[in-house]
């Protein structure tokens, strides 16, 4: 029996399916964004991924003022709130009555109200990939698994997996690997490579920056680059947040590769990526109505990274800004 005929039906949640990514690991890539994460790190451009249920998103420059969220909300959520000397009225949503129901977003055909993650099957995930293997095979790409994070929904992403190794796609999974060893494990046979961040070295900074500590994260990333897996990693440039922890980033990546190399895995961090900081997610905080812990953060400017890139490349890793 094919074990993905018995698991094709496994059900998980996802926000996004992007087709034609470049910045996801090598050649064309259909990046499968998994909704969830069991991180908070504060400079998220992605917060409409945290959590394991629907979010709502409201962009009210967008709104009509058609009322029929009115009518079709069960708790009462959206309302009209008076701002300013002048009581100006103005559409909000009480988000403490909102249940994210998502029916408001069903009447919404100004695009003010969107909904932001489904639960699909394994099997839609793998024929959504699927439909562009030949775009795959002319650019060495393939599926990249990300979130969120994927690796919270163990189930879900092996019967994924398993779909996409049948039908011959090449497997990426992107992963800040805060889970248990034996989450790897299982997905070791079906994963051809890994896109792994690498956020702080030190276990206090990565508390306070991700809300977890990160030695399981760096255990595992030892025995990951021992596992004969390519690995890529990807650290995030966030500045006055996590650029004080570069020197101790490269040191550490830069044993981790010496000890991968003495255990016959030479070259096994493959390549060291550095993300700037954007700004991409700030409208996303807005549509939400949560606190952006990075407002007023600038990106960082090119001398920024490319310091960065020459700090790890003197670690004798191969660098580069993404
Ligand atoms: S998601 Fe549901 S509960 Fe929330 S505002 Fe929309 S209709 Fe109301
Ligand atoms: S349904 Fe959309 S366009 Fe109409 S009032 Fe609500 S948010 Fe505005």
């Amino acid at each position: 029996m094919n074990p993905y005929n018995e698991i094709k039906h496994t059900k998980g949640f996802i926000f996004n399916i992007q087709r034609f990514s470049i910045h996801d690991g090598p050649g064309a890539r259909t990046a499968v964004f998994f909704k969830g994460c069991n991180l908070r790190c504060v400079w998220c451009h992605n917060p409409e991924s945290i959590e394991f249920k629907p979010a709502l998103e409201f962009y009210p420059q967008k709104c009509i003022g058609c009322g029929q969220c009115f009518t079709v909300c069960p708790t009462g959520a959206h309302i009209i709130m008076r701002f300013g000397e002048n009581g100006e009225p103005r559409h909000v949503i009480d988000r403490k009555k909102c249940t994210r129901c998502l029916k408001c977003t069903e009447t919404c055909y100004s695009g003010a109200l969107a909904g932001v993650g489904r639960e699909v099957t394994a099997e839609y995930v793998v024929e959504s990939v699927k439909s562009d293997l030949p775009y795959y095979e002319r650019s060495d790409g393939g599926v990249t698994i990300t979130g969120g994070e994927c690796m919270v929904q163990p189930d879900f992403l092996y019967a994924v997996l398993a779909g996409c190794k049948e039908s011959g796609i090449h497997t990426a999974i992107d992963t800040a690997g805060n889970v248990p060893w034996d989450y790897f494990e299982r997905i070791l046979p079906l994963a051809d490579m890994f896109l792994y961040d690498i956020k702080a070295a030190s276990p206090e900074a990565h508390e306070r920056l991700t809300g977890a500590e990160n030695t399981r994260i760096i255990e595992n990333l030892r025995r990951l680059c021992k596992s004969g897996r390519r690995v890529w990693i990807r650290v995030p440039y966030v500045p006055g947040f996590n650029d004080g922890e570069l020197t101790g980033i490269a040191d550490l990546l830069a044993d981790i590769s010496d000890e991968a190399a003495r255990a016959g895995h030479k070259n096994a961090l493959e390549l060291v990526e550095v993300l700037p900081y954007h700004k991409l997610g700030v409208s996303k905080y807005e549509a939400l109505d949560i606190n952006d812990p990075t407002e007023g953060v600038e990106p960082p400017s090119d001398t920024e990274i490319n310091r960065a890139v020459e700090l790890l490349c003197s670690k004798g890793l191969n660098a580069r800004k993404s």
